[in-house]
Parts: C-alpha cells; structure tokens; sequence
C-alpha cells in the first residue's frame, strides 16, 4: 500500500452504499466473492502478525452493539456492527454496518465504507473458503436452514468457490425461503423448497444454519446429522444465541476462527471451556489437519472476526484508484498550522 501525502489525508475516500453495489456489479458478484476469499485466505495465513482481540460488544434487551478492530502493524482497522432479531418485524435489518482503515504511520483514517452489504460478502466468502478446506471434496449440494438476507450471498460464495449447485432451502417463513429462490433464479441453481429441516438435509454433503433468533434454538438435532457432512453454523454468533444441539458438537471435529471470541459467543459456549477446537489459520497454513476422513463431521462455528472485515475493506480499497467509486469525504480536520485548530475555526466564521 503507497503511503498517501499528507495532504490528501484530510479528505477520507468514503464508499457509500451505491458504490459498494457499483462495485459488486463491475466486478461481478461471483468474481468479487472469490477475490474476497483470497484476500481472506492471505491474512489466515499471516495470522500470527495481526492484533486480536474478541470483539467488543454491547449487549441490551433486544440486540447488540458491537466494535471490531485488528491492524497488521501496517494498518489499522475497525468495523462498527449491529445485530438485533427483532428488526425484520419493524421493517429494519438484523444486521448493518461500517467500517474503517487508518494508516498506523499517522492514525490518519485512509477509508470509510459501508459494511452492510460487504459484510454478507465477506461472511459468505468466510464460510466458502473455510468449506473448500474442510467439506467432502466434490460436494454439490447445501441445505440451508434460514432464508434470510444472508442466504443469497452465502449460496453464490459455495457456487463460486465450492461448486455447489444444488440448494435445500428452508425456513420459518416460507415468504424468506421464495424470495431466496425468486433472487437466485438464473444464477444456475438447482433449487428445492423444503417443508421441514430434516427434508433440507436429504442429500445434502453441506448445511448451512443461518438463522437469526435471541436464544438458544436447537435448530439442528443430533439425530438429522449424517457422518461425513460438513456444517456450516453461521447464526450462532453471540453469548445466548445459539442454533446447534450440543451432542452434534460431540460428535464433529470443530473449527474456529479465534477461540478466545468464539468460546464466548459460537455454538462453543455450550461446552466446557477445553472442550477441543482447531483453528482455521493453521489448517490454512499446513500446520494442523482439516478434514481427515471421509465419515467425519466437519462444523465451523463460525462468529465472524476483526480480521475478516479487515481484509475485505483491504480489497475494497485495493479497487479505489481503478474504479473511482468513492466519494471524497471532509472528516479530518486540516489547520494551515497543525497546532493552530482554534486560527481554522475563526478563520471559517462568515
Ligand atoms: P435475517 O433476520 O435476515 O434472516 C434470518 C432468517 O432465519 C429469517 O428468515 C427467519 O425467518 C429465519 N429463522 C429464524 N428462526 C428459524 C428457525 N428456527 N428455523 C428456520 N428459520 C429460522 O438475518 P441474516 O442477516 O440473514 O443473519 C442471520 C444470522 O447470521 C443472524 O443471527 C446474524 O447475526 C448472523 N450473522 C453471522 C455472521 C458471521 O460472521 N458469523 C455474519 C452476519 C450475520
């Protein structure tokens, strides 16, 4: 990354939401979940150089709050995110968010951007690249248990970097389950609707849980899992909200991304605090086994980390210069004289 001259530190380039949806359709949004899934990839594997800390959350009766940062010792980078279950019943989404990259030379912000739309990006392509990892080889197709604004870019990112074609779609409400099907016509699924979760699971070598509920719900049960299967348990991802029966936990080789924030607030926080997990960089990295029988059960309790939304809004910035999709936003304040802040403000009156 080119160290910016100072005096273009004052304008931050600031990606709104029509920009992030320019950018998907430039690049395209199978292409872009790819290139996501590699720049995610590249930071697993220089895991050990990022700061990391479980995230920062703030919790209240009906959601949380919660900060994200981690730097590379280059850069510096947070993303602020909500989570609230009750929102789609007031007509507001469950999750939104921002986020933010600074030079660590200065402290100078380099990039705002919207986070809502890439971070169902950068989750779905988590959850792809951690699957072409650990799911049994050639598998085609994914139940997915929770139609809800997440699905469509998790399906794409399993076509995409997995080559599943085949989709078990179910949820609650039937309405989130056809407009899922409705949104990925012509994208070269075959798609079936299912009338419960154990009929999503017929056939399928993945499963997805990405449900959205404020309690522990058991919405897998030991007795639907088969051996060999890979799980996919997105939903799950803050103290008391859950979607897993822990007897399935008993039975599958675990697989986190940081265990210190994810025993706090994945399917983990059932189970006793040793209860053994691998961590994700080092099956990236050669240094421990994934997958290692075809029988075996495979589930990434996946929370979604600092480090994620890190190396999407590194790809992000990447496509600045070339696409021009940003707005120049004036967010630092930038005296004539760094120490005469009072001199600007007088000299502004009119
Ligand atoms: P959403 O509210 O848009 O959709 C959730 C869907 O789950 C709804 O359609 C709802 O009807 C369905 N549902 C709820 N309970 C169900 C049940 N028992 N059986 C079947 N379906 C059920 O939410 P979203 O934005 O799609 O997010 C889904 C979940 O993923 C949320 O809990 C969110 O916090 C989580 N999430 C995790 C990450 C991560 O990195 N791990 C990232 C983003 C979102």
């Amino acid at each position: 990354m080119t160290a910016p001259k100072p005096s273009d530190l004052a304008f931050v380039p600031f990606v709104s939401v029509e920009n992030m949806m320019k950018l998907v359709h430039r690049i395209g949004i199978e292409q872009m979940l790819r290139d996501l899934g590699d720049y995610i990839e590249d930071d697993f594997r220089r895991w050990e150089l990022f700061d990391k800390t479980p995230r920062v959350a703030s919790h209240s009766r009906d959601g949380v709050i919660e900060l994200m940062p981690t730097s590379d010792g280059e850069v510096y980078g947070f993303k602020y995110v909500n989570g609230h279950p009750k929102n789609t019943r007031e007509g507001l989404q469950t999750v939104t968010a921002f986020g933010l990259l600074a030079t660590v030379d200065t402290g100078y912000p380099v990039m705002l951007s919207e986070m809502t739309v890439l971070t169902a990006l950068r989750t779905a392509a988590t959850s792809a690249m951690v699957a072409k990892h650990l799911a049994p080889k050639g598998a085609r197709t994914m139940a997915m248990i929770g139609n809800g604004a997440q699905s469509e870019f998790q399906a794409l990112a399993f076509k995409a970097i997995c080559g599943v074609d085949r989709l078990r779609l179910y949820d609650l409400d039937r309405g989130a389950t056809a407009k899922t099907i409705r949104n990925l016509q012509g994208f070269g699924f075959e798609m079936t609707s299912c009338d419960s979760p154990e009929d999503a699971m017929l056939g399928a070598e993945i499963i997805t849980t990405c449900t959205a509920d404020k309690q522990y719900a058991t919405i897998l049960t030991d007795n639907m899992i088969g051996s060999g299967v890979h799980i996919n348990a997105i939903g799950g991802d803050c103290p008391g909200k859950t979607e897993l029966h822990p007897d399935i936990l008993k039975r599958s080789t675990v697989f986190v991304e940081y265990p210190a924030q994810t025993r706090i607030e994945g399917e983990i926080q059932q189970m006793p605090a040793d209860f053994p997990v691998t961590e994700m960089w080092q099956v990236i990295g050669g240094t421990a086994p994934g997958r290692t029988d075809a029988r075996q059960i495979t589930l990434f309790d996946g929370v979604g980390f600092a480090i994620e939304d890190f190396s999407a809004l590194r790809y992000v910035r990447s496509k600045l210069e070339e696409t021009g999709l940003y707005q120049d936003l004036d967010m630092i304040a930038d005296p004539d004289d760094p120490r005469d802040l009072f001199g600007m403000l007088q000299r502004s009156k009119v």
